[in-house]
């Protein structure tokens, strides 16, 4: 009698269908995001800056990412923060890298104040919860405002908009560790701000291993 009450009293809305749930999605919102999850997270783990992503920016996935963003659900970044953590955990490579930094790739303070948060470093800082990395919050600092990457078309476009865009962050002015860096963003789409910030790491002489990313805009 008193558990029941009790779930009753703890019931919430899913935020992305609103049907009644004790949990931060409900069991039907959670299967559909599951189905936007890649087989083989690590199927973009190749090249100068390997890719670690959970799934693909469609359908719900798409739509739990703005509901974090621009409804402000904040728990959902908890609970794809998780994802990716679980994922990570069950890859050769945790077990290969049990020291990491991870750093979120920061909003411009500006875009920062408006929208009261970073989703990347609130997903980052689940992921470490439960990876148990050290998290650099303020290891990258924004000091470009950028247009929106859609808006530009070709590669070169969208490198000079980023170009100089980050610079290194008060947690990483007097960086002496030595396990490497993974940065942690939301959506990846093409690269580019990603690569930037590796860059500007790998110029302060800091190992960048990859990415790890919730999805990945496919064309
Ligand atoms: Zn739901």
């Amino acid at each position: 009698m008193l558990d029941k009450f009790l779930s009753l009293f703890l019931q919430s809305n899913c935020p992305l269908c609103q049907r009644s749930t004790g949990e931060i999605v409900c069991v039907s919102c959670q299967n559909q995001l599951k189905n936007c999850q890649l087989n083989n997270p690590c199927q973009f783990w190749q090249g100068k800056l390997p890719l670690f992503v959970w799934g693909v920016y469609q359908g719900k996935l798409k739509q739990a990412i703005a509901s974090l963003k621009y409804d402000k659900h904040l728990q959902l970044a908890e609970l794809m923060g998780d994802w990716l953590a679980e994922a990570w955990l069950n890859t050769s490579y945790y077990k290969q890298t049990k020291k990491l930094t991870v750093i979120p790739i920061p909003l411009h303070p500006k875009k920062l104040q408006e929208r009261g948060f970073n989703q990347a470093e609130l997903i980052a800082r689940s992921f470490c919860n439960l990876t148990g990395y050290s998290l650099q919050a303020k290891g990258l600092e924004r000091i470009k405002e950028t247009q929106a990457m859609f808006s530009l078309n070709s590669l070169n476009d969208r490198e000079n908009n980023l170009r100089d865009a980050f610079v290194l962050g008060k947690g990483l002015q007097k960086f002496r560790s030595d396990s490497p860096v993974l940065l942690i963003d939301d959506i990846y789409t093409t690269g580019t701000t990603t690569n930037e910030a590796a860059k500007l790491l790998r110029s302060h002489n800091i190992l960048v291993l990859g990415v790890g990313a919730i999805a990945i805009a496919k064309k």
